[in-house]
């Protein structure tokens, strides 16, 4: 199963992490919902694989740690995603597809 790229329609805020919003449902530490808008990490779906991390060329991804998880117990973090320039590395090297870039996103809420 792949990210909902329409997630902002069908989910809703429920926190603010790091500087950017987190859409639930949450619920730890066996759900952890989607991380970020511009650029949104569906945490329930990631594997800890890093390849997003480690591709991406402005350092948008930060690991943290979410021990309990049943797909992985590191994320990569979208803390830096004002900075990204929209390359869509980190959506083609994701191999369960956990990740969407949008920028118009941000300005359709
Ligand atoms: S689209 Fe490119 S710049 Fe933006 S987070 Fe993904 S890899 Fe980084």
């Amino acid at each position: 199963m792949a990210i909902d790229p329409k997630f902002e329609d069908t989910r809703e805020v429920v926190e603010q992490h790091e500087g950017h919003t987190v859409w639930g449902p949450v619920d730890e530490p066996g759900q952890l919902g989607i991380h970020g808008t511009h650029v949104a990490v569906d945490f329930d779906i990631c594997i800890g694989d890093g390849a997003c991390l480690e591709d991406c060329p402005v350092d948008v991804f930060e690991w943290v740690d979410t021990p309990g998880h049943p797909e992985s117990e590191i994320k990569p973090d979208p803390a830096n995603e004002s900075q990204c320039i929209d390359c869509m590395l980190c959506v083609d090297v994701c191999p369960v597809d956990a990740i969407d870039v949008d920028p118009g996103r941000e300005g359709r809420l």
